[in-house]
């Protein structure tokens, strides 16, 4: 018999969404109801301050190059300032095959992918205290990390995102993102797909670029600006205080990315997150990286690739969960107004 892969997606008929059943990672059903979410980890039992001890890195910079080591004669290079290093209960496991079959009238393939946590050295600092060129460094891990990737076997959507704090789902103190190459483009990026994808094709033109064009010149939703970069509060913001960081030139794929685009990244990254921190008291906030799929050779020119940015100012609840339609309690332009200022 066929061993059982880690995880399993496996297909919602009527949503039409993929979901992930993952196994590997699963407890005993009775562990679930008795659980309070624990504390984030901090101090000297954090992991991430004891990688040589367990864990293999896959890249590592060094004060803003990197690092050149070879894997199996080193794991850990002795000097690093941020790090990638395959996900200890991985949601997503590399195979040389994928798996596709049925179970009833359910399409079913195996959890195949690359899962990582990109980590960052001090326990402390996060990206508001980070000097820029340590934002940079951790852009250019995201990057070349994600050109490194593209081209494996069955990747087709790689995701990049950060969990901040407890009420963002974080399990670890220790400040890191992650990075979950997929076999197939997400429920999220689809729709964000084929809404730029209808626009373009009635107006030829991108969606971002309007909406971006309209938002700069109204100002009022701008939280901040540097000559590659837009960060605004969308006018339909999901949450309060939602940001999302637009590359001022239409482009669809983020691993195009050039050095000074990197940079300039890095400083509206750092200045968003700054500015959320010090307006609302640090908040817990999801960030992640919205691109063009990587794989079946299709062109998705119409794409424009940004960072969505959502504090944890409240829970879904009820009617969020049950109809999609999301609650956002303060206008954007007061948001941004107020975001401007810090
Ligand atoms: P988060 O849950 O967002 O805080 O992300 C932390 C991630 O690190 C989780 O996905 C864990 O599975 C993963 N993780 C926990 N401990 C280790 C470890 N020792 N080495 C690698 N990954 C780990
Ligand atoms: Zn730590």
């Amino acid at each position: 018999m066929q061993k059982k892969f880690p995880s399993e997606l496996r297909y919602d008929l009527v949503s039409q969404d993929w979901v992930l059943i993952a196994t590997g990672r699963a407890r005993r059903p009775e562990t679930f109801g008795a659980e309070k979410r624990q504390e984030v980890k901090t101090g000297k039992t954090c992991p991430f301050d004891a990688l040589a001890k367990q864990e293999c890195a896959t890249i590592a910079y060094n004060k803003g190059k990197r690092v050149d080591f070879s894997r199996g004669k080193v794991c850990i290079p002795s000097e690093w300032t941020t790090i990638s290093v395959a996900n200890k209960y991985p949601a997503f496991a590399p195979s040389k095959s994928l798996r596709k079959r049925y179970v009833g009238p359910y399409p079913v393939m195996d959890g195949v992918g690359f899962h990582e946590v990109i980590i960052t050295k001090d326990h402390k600092k996060d990206i508001p205290q980070f000097s820029l060129m340590q934002v940079k460094e951790m852009i250019d891990l995201y990057h070349a990390r994600y050109v490194d990737l593209k081209d494996e076997d069955h990747v087709h959507y790689i995701s990049i995102f950060k969990n901040k704090g407890l009420q963002a789902g974080a399990s670890i103190a220790h400040p890191h993102s992650q990075l979950i190459a997929i076999p197939m483009t997400d429920p999220d990026i689809q729709r964000s797909l084929s809404g730029s994808y209808a626009y373009f094709m009635e107006h030829k033109d991108c969606i971002h670029c309007m909406m971006l064009e309209w938002d700069r010149k109204d100002k009022k939703r701008i939280v901040f600006e540097n000559s590659l970069y837009a960060v605004v509060c969308p006018f339909a913001s999901r949450v309060s205080f939602e940001m999302r960081i637009y590359p001022k030139g239409h482009l669809p794929y983020f691993e195009k990315t050039d050095e000074s685009q990197r940079e300039g990244l890095a400083e509206a990254l750092q200045m968003a997150l700054k500015k959320l921190s010090k307006g609302l008291n640090d908040p817990d906030y999801n960030y992640f990286l919205h691109t063009a799929p990587v794989g079946g050779g299709s062109d998705y020119g119409h794409y424009h690739w940004h960072i969505e940015i959502l504090p944890k100012t409240s829970v879904p609840a009820g009617f969020e969960l049950g109809t999609g339609i999301e609650i956002s309690t303060i206008e954007p332009e007061k948001a941004a107004a107020f975001l401007r200022k810090q």
